[in-house]
């Protein structure tokens, strides 16, 4: 009806639609209409509306609808909103929880992402974790780019949000490149692109903030690209794809699968990983942050308490891998466990108990460190190896509701302390 009345009567299109002719978009239950700010344009579009409303006996709820103007003079405008009985509407609004605005968004504006992403963490863990979402802007333990590499590279699988931003946008710029057929394709050729081709295209400088920034992240990707095709993957853009060709080639570590082995509880992996990484805060290391402390093992008090002093050689962490053995009946190492661990060559199975038990004493050792520095008092090495069995009971146990079978469960059944 409105293009009709662009060719009949006076209706102009919005400045931005009439290369396309665009009056109306929808999604969803929603529909979003534009033209002109001329009184004879917002006239007829209100009136195609009505028509619409009278043929079709859809009717619109005037109080949830508005009216955005830009440029439109204050009278046109209320002659409009008495009319039409809608309310006038402020950029930015909301819709489907993400800020609808001309301008560029801000930290401020996605804050409410943020908290709602702590609130479910909250949600899931408020009785395990210990405010995980409060002391985000602390430095981690573990450097940014290591975490967001996938486990087999030292990390933890975490997806490095900037790089997966410029993916994401890559499929943008692949669209215009491709031509793919999408009315936003369309858009931009006729109001940016203009006949010119994407490849030499500079964006100028005061187009939208969303426009530069696509034009930002296609010379990102510009070295992908050859004669226009996408080079990187055969079947063409996906943005896995380009995300990791954005990480680019890293090699594997190779004590991951020691300690993401699916027999190790999770908090015994996370601890493997921060010893991996050589990040926990010992007390030597926060005596080289200059804290008053005098560097000295909890434990044992006979030697400086770093890392390999704590795990794999302090007289404490030795007696409870001697206890453990004498409790499962297993064959475990003295000396350097961690090392053991990734180099372990005993078959799959025992290898994974075994693997299980000395991350799992690793993690009692910092647990009983810590209790000493602020109860001054630790559980005996013998009590700890009861403590690390029976939480390797619970682990089989639950494995076992999952996918063990009889045949597997035989092997296990043999272990002195199941
Ligand atoms: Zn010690």
């Amino acid at each position: 009806m409105l293009k009709y009345a662009a060719t009949k009567y006076q209706f102009k299109y919005h400045p931005l639609c009439k290369e396309l002719k665009i009056t109306n978009l929808m999604f969803a239950d929603d529909a979003l209409m534009f033209s002109n700010g001329d009184a004879v344009s917002m006239m007829l579009l209100l009136k195609s509306f009505s028509t619409f409303s009278k043929t079709s006996g859809l009717k619109v709820s005037s109080s949830k609808s508005n009216a955005y103007f830009n440029r439109v003079n204050e009278e046109l405008k209320s002659d409009f909103l008495s009319v039409s009985g809608f309310k006038e509407g402020k950029l930015p609004f909301r819709y489907l929880g993400m800020p609808i605005q001309t301008t560029r968004l801000k930290k401020k504006d996605c804050e409410c992402l943020v908290d709602k992403i702590c609130n479910r963490i909250h949600s899931y863990g408020a009785r395990k974790l210990d405010s995980p979402c409060a002391g985000y802007r602390r430095s981690p333990l573990v450097a940014w780019d290591t975490i967001c590499r996938p486990k087999q590279e030292g990390g933890l699988g975490l997806k490095n949000q900037e790089l997966w931003n410029i993916a994401m946008v890559g499929r943008l710029v692949d669209w215009i490149a491709t031509k793919k057929e999408s009315l936003w394709v369309q858009w931009v050729n006729a109001n940016y692109l203009k006949g010119s081709s994407w490849q030499d295209y500079t964006a100028p400088s005061n187009s939208s903030w969303v426009w530069r920034r696509i034009f930002k992240v296609k010379q990102v990707l510009a070295n992908g690209y050859s004669q226009g095709v996408w080079q990187v993957q055969q079947a063409g853009y996906t943005p896995a794809g380009c995300y990791e060709w954005l990480r680019g080639a890293r090699t594997k570590v190779e004590w991951h699968n020691a300690i993401w082995e699916c027999w190790n509880l999770p908090k015994h992996r996370f601890m493997g990983w921060l010893i991996t990484h050589k990040s926990l805060h010992t007390n030597s290391r926060l005596k080289g942050f200059e804290m008053n402390v005098d560097g000295m093992c909890f434990l044992c008090g006979q030697a400086e308490e770093t890392q390999k002093h704590l795990f794999f050689e302090c007289a404490f962490s030795r007696r409870v891998i001697q206890e453990l053995m004498k409790t499962s009946g297993l064959r475990l190492p003295d000396s350097d466990v961690l090392h053991w661990c990734i180099h372990n060559t005993d078959l799959k199975k025992q290898r994974k108990v075994k693997n299980a038990l000395v991350l799992s004493a690793m993690y009692q050792v910092w647990q009983q460190r810590n209790k000493s520095r602020i109860e001054q008092l630790v559980l005996r090495p013998s009590r700890i190896a009861l403590l690390i069995i029976d939480d390797m009971k619970k682990r089989i146990k639950e494995r076992d509701k999952r996918k063990l079978t009889a045949h597997k469960l035989d092997w296990l059944g043999r272990l002195s302390f199941i």
